[in-house]
């Protein structure tokens, strides 16, 4: 029986979720989790020119490129949608690594900000899903950010100081939770991706399944 549940699961609409957060929420921790959990779900990887962080790894966190390098893929139109960041880096999400993932019906998760998502629900605002976080308070997103030890106290200064120019895009979000740790809001956000993956619409196998218990009916194959 679980087969047909499968089945179904193969033949969908693939869905794009867009996760947004102040930095220090705890995004990336909680996207790792997801991904770790559902193999159905792939991790859109973004080119960026910010330099490499300690423990990033390239073709993994991000694709890091030089600003040169990152001008010939705008040239190319090889983004899907492309940002200056407040923070100096340029980023941008490559069509051909999201349609290698929706091309077999596999979901994909973006790590980007809101510019970007405006972006993404304009090129498809039916397939687009997205996610803002926000911290349980202030004083706890500079304790995270500091317990990161991966910025310099100049660079987490600059990252609070836009925590609330960020922070005022909550009201463009589908969907918006509270992070108090990340068990919960990884177990919130699974909530969320499996009630978008069952929608009616995302899920085209259903005519032929349906179809198969009407034959079911017509053929008395119930008696
Ligand atoms: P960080 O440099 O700390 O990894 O990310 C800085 C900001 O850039 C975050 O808000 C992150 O979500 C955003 N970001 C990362 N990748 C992309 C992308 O491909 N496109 C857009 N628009 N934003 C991104």
């Amino acid at each position: 029986m679980t087969d047909i549940l499968e089945q179904l699961n193969k033949v969908r609409r693939g869905v794009m979720f867009v996760i947004e957060a102040p930095s220090g929420t705890g995004k990336t921790t909680i996207i790792k989790k997801l991904l770790a959990e559902d193999k159905n779900l792939k991790f859109s990887v973004s080119v960026t020119t910010r330099a490499r962080r300690e423990g990033e790894v390239d073709g993994v966190d991000y694709i890091y490129v030089t600003d040169e390098q990152y001008d010939k893929l705008l040239a190319e139109d090889a983004f899907y949608e492309a940002v200056d960041s407040l923070y100096g880096g340029r980023y941008g999400t490559l069509r051909s690594e999201v349609d290698s993932f929706l091309n077999v019906g596999q979901d994909v998760v973006f790590d980007m900000d809101w510019l970007g998502m405006e972006q993404m629900k304009k090129k498809a605002p039916n397939d687009v899903v997205s996610i803002y976080m926000l911290p349980p308070s202030i004083k706890e997103l500079r304790r995270r950010l500091e317990g990161r030890h991966t910025d310099s106290i100049e660079k987490i200064n600059k990252r609070m100081s836009v925590v609330l120019e960020k922070m005022a895009h909550w009201t463009e979000y589908d969907y918006v939770i509270v992070c108090l740790n990340p068990e919960q809001a990884t177990e919130t956000i699974r909530k969320i991706i499996t009630a978008e993956r069952l929608k009616r619409v995302r899920q085209t196998g259903l005519k032929a399944f349906t179809q198969s218990l009407i034959d079911e009916v017509k053929n008395g194959e119930h008696a």
